[in-house]
């Protein structure tokens, strides 16, 4: 998605930190901002087959990134993730908080470990990234920061209060946290994407998935390159003017 003069949008090389940037969404979004030239750090937990793979796809397609190891979960290595970037590129100007997870079941019969699990990763672990990129960007007086949060954050999601609370906590703190950032010339948005076809919705019941489909106007679910798109815009400078605000990628599902 280059300019109309064929400008790359992140034209100086800008560093980009996408975390759980090794498939679905946040490979999409390393992809898409390696493509318009900005130099990415990917992260993963677990598999990093995955991640090296999405490595070799954005240097075959002429991109730079590497894959490092961080739960976004851990304070610890959280800490040794952004000394790393600090060591390697002395700077950063795009985080993207993509890592999360979920873990669905009634309020009823959920214990405590289910709650607690995707708590850590969807906020916690976003609240860890952010103060560490603040750290960074308040020096540089720039940066840009897009939290990826859901649909279920906005309206809520039978069996997934752990996740919505997560997501609808990540909004909330986002908005804050523009307000904060602001007099530093760092901008905060959220993406929330509505179901996106990934590996975490290959794991939803297909009768239920069938359900939601039939109630989006666009009627399928989404590619996560259309979220890709919409975070490489608010992470460059032509979303300049564009801060502490909530965007969905939901083909028309949510109102408002
Ligand atoms: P996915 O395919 O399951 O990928 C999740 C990514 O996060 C993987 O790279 C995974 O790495 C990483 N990850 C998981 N736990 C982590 C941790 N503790 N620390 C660091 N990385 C971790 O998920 P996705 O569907 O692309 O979702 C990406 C984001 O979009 C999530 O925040 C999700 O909540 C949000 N979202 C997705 C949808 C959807 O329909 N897919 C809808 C709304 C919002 P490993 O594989 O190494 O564990």
């Amino acid at each position: 998605m280059n300019t109309k003069e064929g400008l790359p949008l992140f034209k100086n090389g800008e560093i980009a930190l996408v975390t759980g940037g090794s498939k679905g969404i946040g490979r999409a979004v390393a992809y898409d901002l390696a493509a318009n030239g900005a130099t990415v750090v990917l992260t993963y937990v677990r598999n990093e087959r995955a991640a090296q793979e999405a490595v070799a796809e954005i240097t075959a397609a002429g991109g730079t990134a590497v894959a490092w190891k961080a739960n976004v979960a851990d304070e610890v290595e959280v800490k040794q993730l952004f000394k790393k970037i600090k060591n390697e590129y002395g700077q950063l100007h795009i985080l993207v908080n993509n890592a999360g997870i979920t873990n669905d079941g009634y309020v009823a019969a959920m214990s405590e470990a289910k709650w607690d699990e995707v708590m850590q990763v969807n906020l916690r672990g976003t609240f860890l990234c952010c103060r560490e990129a603040m750290k960074v960007m308040i020096k540089q007086q720039a940066g840009a920061i897009i939290n990826v949060a859901s649909t279920s954050g906005i309206t809520g999601t039978p069996g997934q209060t752990n996740y919505a609370a997560s997501k609808g906590g990540m909004i909330a703190f986002t908005r804050s946290l523009a307000l904060e950032a602001a007099p530093y010339h760092i901008r905060a948005n959220v993406v929330a994407p509505g179901f996106i076809d990934t590996d975490m919705t290959k794991k939803v019941d297909k009768a239920i998935l069938n359900k939601y489909v039939n109630m989006i106007p666009l009627q399928r679910i989404g590619r996560p390159e259309e979220v890709a798109y919409l975070v490489s815009f608010l992470a460059s400078e032509r979303a300049s003017y564009i801060t502490g605000k909530v965007y969905t990628v939901d083909g028309g599902m949510t109102n408002g």
